[in-house]
């Protein structure tokens, strides 16, 4: 699970502080990870959710691709190839740069429409997000990637025409829900999908396969409060993004097999928690409107959760998930 941008060793303080799930302390083991590219100190989301997805450093803005444009295969790929089940659950865009590095490969996460032409022919099963109108009305050209999903085995629906929460999807076909038509709403606008999608997608994959399971979920806008160095909005999000995380560690409690990694692909904003008292009050402050180069925790539950600790670069992570999948 990714909260983008989340400064998550400021952000696991705030829970500390504040939460009364306190979920982050349900985490038995905590790492840190060294998040800089191929071409800078301070990764972008790209770069960032590339090392993640495929063990490789890359340039700023390349997804899924070597720093010489090399195709790399995604964690996600690699776990449909041995016959688990996929999927994905963010709060941006399906083809925003965290996403796209798990299904597509491209030199720019901004060609969003050539992102979303990966989704019919990628072989996630499941995916909630955003960003419908890169698939149905689209500026390139006239294809229709909706009426190409489901050619390709997908059930499709969007917020305009169904209810997430009325819909019991059927693990015999591909599922996909379209939550915006561009970008989600900010939590502070009553978005809320982020948990129960979580939690559908984990059923959903479940019966999907019997062999496992990869879910990638994301608190994407973490990232864009921090940006914008909007306290307020970055307190939401994080609840938002909270209430995912003990959602899926219900879950993985109740199962005993499944592995909870919580990470960010790099810290953004640069919050430092200023004043306050060990109650309730705390004052963050941003030192930046763009990304930083700090450490990032990565926070562990369940079977190989003990391999997640330590100090390593973020492309560890990737081997450290194959690892448990037995993959290596
Ligand atoms: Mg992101
Ligand atoms: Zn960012």
């Amino acid at each position: 699970m990714i909260g983008d941008g989340m400064g998550l060793a400021q952000v696991s303080l705030l829970f500390t502080y504040r939460s009364k799930e306190q979920v982050f302390r349900s985490f038995p083991v905590v790492g840190f990870q060294k998040t800089q590219s191929a071409d800078n100190l301070v990764t972008d989301s790209a770069a960032g959710a590339t090392a993640i997805a495929t063990g490789v450093k890359t340039t700023n803005h390349s997804i899924a691709l070597d720093a010489r444009g090399q195709v790399l295969k995604t964690l996600l790929e690699e776990a449909s190839e041995k016959g688990l089940s996929t999927g994905m659950v963010v709060t941006s865009s399906i083809v925003h740069a965290t996403p796209a590095a798990f299904v597509a490969h491209s030199t720019t996460r901004y060609h969003y429409e050539q992102i979303a032409e990966y989704f019919p022919k990628s072989s996630v099963d499941f995916f909630i997000g955003g960003g419908k109108k890169y698939f149905n009305r689209r500026e390139k050209d006239d294809r229709n990637l909706i009426y190409e999903l489901k050619k390709n085995g997908f059930a499709v629906y969007d917020y305009f025409h169904s209810n997430l929460y009325n819909i019991h999807p059927s693990a015999a076909k591909r599922f996909a829900f379209f939550t915006a038509d561009n970008q989600p709403l900010p939590a502070m606008q009553q978005r809320e999908y982020l948990p129960y999608a979580s939690e559908l997608a984990v059923d959903f994959l479940k019966k999907r396969s019997g062999k496992g399971f990869f879910l990638m979920v994301e608190g994407s806008q973490i990232d864009w409060a921090c940006h914008s160095n909007q306290a307020e909005m970055l307190k939401y999000e994080i609840l938002d993004f909270e209430k995912a995380v003990a959602a899926v560690l219900r879950l993985a409690t109740e199962d005993g097999e499944t592995l909870v990694i919580v990470t960010a692909d790099h810290t953004t904003g640069g919050l430092g928690l200023n004043q306050g008292d060990a109650g309730d009050k705390v004052k963050p402050a941003f030192t930046t409107n763009g990304h930083t180069a700090s450490m990032v925790p990565v926070f562990a539950y369940g079977p190989g959760a003990e391999l997640f600790r330590g100090v390593y670069e973020n492309t560890e992570i990737y081997h450290k998930i194959r690892q448990c999948f037995g993959f290596e």
